[in-house]
C-alpha cells in the first residue's frame, strides 16, 4: 500500500503570473516531488572512501569545541564551525509560546561565545526589534535589536529600492511594520483617498476589513503592493488563526494580483540579514521547511530543520527538492556535534547503525531504531534520491509515525 504522505506535504504558492491569479492564494495540498532526481550513486571504491561513517561521541556544551579525526583520517569538525553565522527562525526554534525551547538558550549563547553571529530571522511583522530582542533577553540570550531581522524591514527596503523617500505609502499592519515605515522616511496613509503610491500589508490581530478594502481601492488605482510575508496560519495559544496570507489573499480576491513578497521563504529577507549582520556564511535554522527550509535552499545557503517544532517526519520524508535541508536535527545542542555521515550502501544509505534501503519500491529500515534521528536522516536520503516518486513508494510505517 503507498504511503498517504501528499496529505501532509507543504503549502505552496503558484508564482506571480497573470493567468488564474484568483485561484493561486487559496490554500491547496500540494502533490509532493514528481521530478524525476538523481539516483543513488552506487557503492564504489572511491565512493565509499570519499563518504565515511564518523563514530558518534558524546559532547558536552560546556566543553571546548572539538575537532575529531576519524578511523580514516577524515578530520571532521562540529557542526557549527562550518560557519560564521546562524540565521534562527524563533517560534519552534528559540521557544514555543511562552517557554524557550530545550537546549536552545544554552546553545545559541555557546555559539556566540565561540565568536558566531546569530541573526533571528522571523517573518513576524507586527513587532518591532526593540521588542523581540526584550523577549529574547527573558528567555536569557543577550540578543539586540540589531540581531533581529523582520520582514517588515525587508518589505520596506523592497519599497526603497521602488519609490522616493516621502512618498505616501498605506500601510496594512501593526506597529512594528509603522515604525519602519515611518523609520525609512516615507509618509504613512490610511485611506486610498490620499492617494498612497504603494501599499504594504503585514500581518497585526487588529488589522480589519476597512483596512483590507482601502488597500484594495489604492491597489486598484495604481498603487504598487508589497507584503512582509505570506504565512497562512498564526499560532496561537487557544489554536491555530488567519496569517498574513489570508489576509493577503482578502485583498487579491478584490484586486486580481499578487504582491511581491519580502519573508520567509523569498529572497528580501535573505538579503537583507546578511547586510544587517555583516556575515558570509551563515546557516538558517528552522522548524518548516515551507518556509524556513525553502527560503534557505533558494537563497543557496546550508540549512538545518530542527525538529522542535512544526516539522513532521512525515513532511520531511515527502519534502520537494528545493524543501530539503542540509542537516536535520534533535535539538540545538547537536550544532556542537559531529553531524552524522552517510554510508551508502547496496541497496541504500546507513546513518551511524540506522540502514534504509530501498528494495523495489519499499522503503525498508534494515537495521537500528526506526524513531530515531538517524533513521529518519537515512529514509529522506533514501527517497529523495529516490527515481521513483514519493507517492509511487511504500514506506515503512514506523519511520514517520
Ligand atoms: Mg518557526
Amino acid at each position: 500500500m503507498a504511503t498517504s504522505l501528499s496529505e501532509s506535504a507543504p503549502r505552496g504558492i503558484a508564482p506571480n503570473g497573470p493567468i488564474a491569479q484568483r485561484q493561486i492564494l487559496i490554500q491547496q495540498p500540494v502533490s509532493v516531488h514528481a521530478a524525476p532526481i538523481a539516483q543513488i550513486p552506487a557503492e564504489s571504491p572511491s565512493e565509499s572512501s570519499r563518504i565515511v561513517a564518523v563514530d558518534q561521541e558524546e559532547t558536552s556544551l560546556t566543553g571546548p569545541s572539538r575537532v575529531v579525526v576519524s578511523s580514516r583520517g577524515v578530520t571532521v569538525a562540529n557542526l557549527v564551525e562550518g560557519y560564521d553565522s546562524l540565521l534562527l527562525d524563533l517560534d519552534g526554534v528559540v521557544y514555543l509560546g511562552s517557554k524557550a525551547v530545550d537546549h536552545a538558550v544554552e546553545s545559541i549563547n555557546l555559539a556566540q561565545r565561540q565568536g558566531v553571529k546569530i541573526g533571528y530571522v522571523t517573518n513576524n511583522a507586527s513587532r518591532r526589534p526593540e521588542a523581540i530582542a526584550q523577549q529574547l533577553q527573558g528567555f536569557g540570550l543577550s540578543a539586540l535589536p540589531n540581531d533581529v531581522v523582520g520582514s517588515a524591514r525587508a518589505a520596506v527596503k523592497m519599497l526603497a529600492t521602488r519609490i522616493p523617500a516621502g512618498s505616501k505609502v498605506l500601510v496594512v499592519g501593526g506597529e512594528g511594520l509603522i515604525f519602519e515605515v515611518r523609520e525609512a522616511g516615507f509618509t504613512v496613509v490610511d485611506s486610498a483617498s490620499e492617494l498612497p503610491v504603494a501599499v504594504i500589508q503585514g500581518f497585526s490581530p487588529e488589522v480589519g476589513w476597512r483596512q483590507l478594502a482601502e488597500a484594495s481601492y489604492a491597489i486598484q488605482r495604481g498603487a504598487i503592493w508589497i507584503a512582509t510575508n505570506q504565512d497562512w496560519t498564526i499560532p496561537r495559544e487557544d489554536g491555530i488563526a488567519p496569517g498574513n496570507g489570508t489576509l493577503v489573499s482578502a485583498v487579491h480576491t478584490a484586486v486580481g494580483i499578487l504582491p511581491d513578497f519580502a519573508g520567509k521563504p523569498f529572497r528580501p529577507i535573505f538579503e537583507s540579514a546578511i547586510e544587517q549582520l555583516g556575515v558570509k556564511k551563515p546557516l538558517m535554522i528552522g522548524d518548516r521547511i515551507d518556509t524556513d527550509i525553502k527560503g534557505g535552499v533558494g537563497f543557496g545557503i546550508d540549512t538545518a530543520c530542527v525538529m522542535t517544532g512544526i516539522a513532521t517526519r512525515k513532511e520531511l520524508l515527502a519534502a520537494k527538492p528545493d524543501e530539503r535541508p542540509t542537516y536535520i536535527l534533535g535539538d540545538l545542542k547537536e550544532l556542537f556535534q559531529d553531524y552524522p555521515k552517510p554510508k551508502i550502501t547496496r541497496s541504500g544509505v546507513k546513518f551511524g547503525r540506522e540502514e534504509v534501503q530501498l528494495i523495489g519500491t519499499k522503503v525498508l529500515l534494515v537495521s537500528g531504531d526506526p524513531r530515531s534521528l538517524n533513521a529518519l536522516r537515512a529514509a529522506c536520503q533514501v527517497i529523495w534520491n529516490s527515481p521513483i516518486p514519493i507517492y509511487g513508494l511504500d514506506v515503512e510505517a514506523a519511520l514517520y509515525e
